[in-house]
This record gives structure tokens, sequence and C-alpha cells, in this order.
């Protein structure tokens, strides 16, 4: 037990690089999930989770659900929007645009306000058409566009939705635990996150945080969902000591546990410093060696990089993959629709001196293809 386990650095937009100890924290004496002893943990975990983004148990609370991260999407646009209103989805990249996909497929009435997908959301557009659709009651925005590494105003964009009397949904996926986030001042209703991102844990455990209000007002809207259902989730946690409705993943919880302790370790600030660390480094590095970076500097989000190919035929992205994945370092492939690119990112539990030992491999595979 507790052997050391080969580190691999993810440069990918999550699950990043863990702890050991985050990974052995999942085993553990097999226990069944309705016992106190573990629904003792799932209530202290969803306390923690509130801690992050600063926001008052007594108005928020976080709902727990088995999933990968979309189905924060999906949990919040199938039960947040009353029947006779729509959401005015804020569409400028992939994930935003997921939003519009969940929409369609619940059958809920959407304003879709697609944007450039290079640039932050325009706030005279968002204001202009929340002035002229009074029938919209929720926004939502998508806080850091992973597909590209662009970063939304949520703030302003939260400001324009409550002075419209519209609550604000955020996916802050690719956020939460890392950029800091503050419930209140940052005018947010609902955020969303994901148990492999931010926190640094295993995959399987992804949560909404929400206005107790604004859920418990939800109880009469339709059911789109049984499975996601917010308020079917919500109460049966507040009837039950944090329980979920249906099994969740155990093990993940677990390893849940122990990232969260080491979180406070670390500490907002210090944590925030390093994955900026990380990325000034890859956006300096990948400038000096001539790579062309298609969003703006000041546009983004510091924890995603999204690079052109290089205009050169020997460049070959499943080369260089393959020959960086086999020295134990993960590069991924991009999501800008019409432009060939891919992506570095900053998540996880890695350091500027990892990028510094990426570096020399990915100069390696550049010399050895022509490139440099
Ligand atoms: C990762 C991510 C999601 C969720 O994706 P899953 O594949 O379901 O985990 C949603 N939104 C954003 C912005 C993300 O980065």
């Amino acid at each position: 037990m507790n052997d050391k386990i080969k580190r691999n650095v993810l440069l990918n937009p999550g699950p990043g690089t863990t702890t050991d100890s985050v990974k052995y924290a999942q085993v553990v004496p097999d226990i069944c999930p309705r016992e106190n002893e573990f629904t003792a943990i799932m209530e202290s975990i969803s306390l923690d989770m509130l801690k992050i983004i600063h926001a008052d148990p007594e108005d928020f609370t976080s709902v727990l659900y088995c999933g990968s991260g979309t189905v924060c999407i999906d949990a919040c646009i199938s039960s947040l929007v009353p029947d006779d209103k729509r959401i005015l989805v804020i569409n400028n990249g992939a994930y935003s645009k997921r939003a519009v996909d969940v929409c369609k497929s619940y059958n809920v009435p959407y304003f879709d306000l697609a944007l450039p997908i290079d640039e932050p959301a325009d706030l005279a557009m968002i204001e202009k058409i929340l002035s002229e659709n009074t029938d919209i009651a929720a926004v939502y925005a998508c806080h850091h566009e992973t597909g590209t590494g662009l970063l939304n105003p949520i703030k302003e964009i939260g400001a324009l939705a409550h002075k419209f009397n519209s609550i604000f949904i955020v996916d802050t996926i690719s956020t939460y635990a890392m950029l800091p986030i503050h419930m209140e001042n940052d005018n947010l209703d609902f955020i969303m996150a994901s148990a492999q991102k931010g926190l640094m844990a295993m995959t399987g455990l992804s949560f909404v945080i929400g206005r107790k209000k604004t859920i418990e007002a939800s109880k009469d809207h339709q059911v789109r969902s049984y499975y996601v259902n917010m308020y079917m989730q919500y109460k049966y946690a507040l009837e039950n000591s944090g329980q979920m409705r249906f099994t969740p993943p155990v093990q993940t919880v677990y390893s849940v546990k122990q990232a969260l302790k080491e979180y406070w370790q670390e500490g907002e600030e210090k944590k925030w410093k390093r994955h900026t660390a990380v990325w000034e480094s890859l956006y300096d590095n990948m400038k000096e060696l001539g790579f062309d970076l298609p969003i703006k500097k000041e546009y983004q989000s510091q924890l995603v990089l999204s690079i052109t190919y290089p205009d050169d035929p020997n460049w070959d992205f499943n080369k260089v993959h393959d020959y960086c994945y086999e020295r134990g370092f993960t590069i991924y492939p991009g999501k800008i629709p019409g432009l060939n690119t891919f992506r570095l990112c900053s998540y996880g539990v890695i350091d500027v001196k990892d990028i510094e030992k990426f570096l020399n491999v990915f100069r390696e595979i550049l010399k050895v293809l022509s490139i440099i």
C-alpha cells in the first residue's frame, strides 16, 4: 500500500494531475453510503464547497450529483426556468452552446444570444435583449469557455440579470476552486463545479451551488428530468442528512474529502498564483517558440492556452502528442471552429518546474520534426 504511483503531468483541461494522497484516499473499507459515517462526510464536504466561493450557508446550498460536469447544466436548465418563462443563454463558446443544446433537449424556452467566441460577451447587447424581452426569468453564462480560454465578465452580466429581475446561472466548472469567486460580490445565484477540475479530486461527483429560496420556489415547475431535478435532489438531502437520492460515487467522495483538506492547506490565493504562474510560463514559452495565440492575452482566463498549429507541413499534432505522452505529458486538441488549434492548461497539482520539463520534451519533438 501507498506505493508511489507514476506521476503524469496532465496539460489537458481536466481531469488534472492529482496528489497520491488524494488517489489513496479512495482506498477505504467497504461502506454502505446510507450509513451515518458516510453521510457525515457528505454533509461536511457540502459545507466546504460553499466556503470555497464564500457563500453563506443561510442563503446557499450545495446540490450534489453523481456524474460529470454536464449533469449540472442539465440540472440547472431543466429545473430553474419557470414553465411560462425563458432563459437567455449568452452563447460565446462550445460550453455555452452546450447549454443551448440542453434547452432544446428539455424543450425549455430559450433565447440564444450567439456572440463572437474570441471576445468577452458584449454587455450592451445583453442589456438590450433583457430590456426588450420581459419573459426572460434566467440568464445563463459560461464563466470560462474552456474550448478557447476566454473569460466572461460574470460580475457585470450578473448585475444586468438582477437589474431585470432574472436569476443568474453560471457554468463555473472550469474556474471553481482555481480563480477566486465570491458568490454575493460576483452577483451569482447558481454556479456549477465538478470534483476533477479545480478541486483536483477524482471524476464522478459534480455539484450546483445555489440560492435555497430559488430552489424552493422551483417546487411547482414541471419536472423535466426525473434523475437530475434540483428541487427533488435538494429536498431529499435536506430530509436525509445530506444524502443523494440515488447511489453516490462513494470512492470519489473520499477523494474529495482529502482534496478539500489539501485545498485549505494550499489556500485560495496561493493556489490561484500557482495556476497563473504555470499559465504565464506556457504563454511566454509558446510565444518565444513563435506560435500564434488566437485569443488576446487580456481576454484569457489564465487556465487554458489555445495555440494555433504552425504553418509548417512537418507539423503533426498526433506525433507531437504521442511523443509527449510517452514521456508523461498529456497535451490536448483545440476546440475553435474553423481554426486548427491545440490546448495547454494550468489545472491540477503542477508547477512551473513541470512546465520546464515539459518544454524540454516539446522542443525535442519540434526538432525531430524539423519545425525548429
Ligand atoms: C469540463 C467542463 C464541463 C463539463 O464537462 P464534462 O465532460 O461533463 O465533465 C462543463 N463546462 C465547462 C466550462 C467545462 O470546462
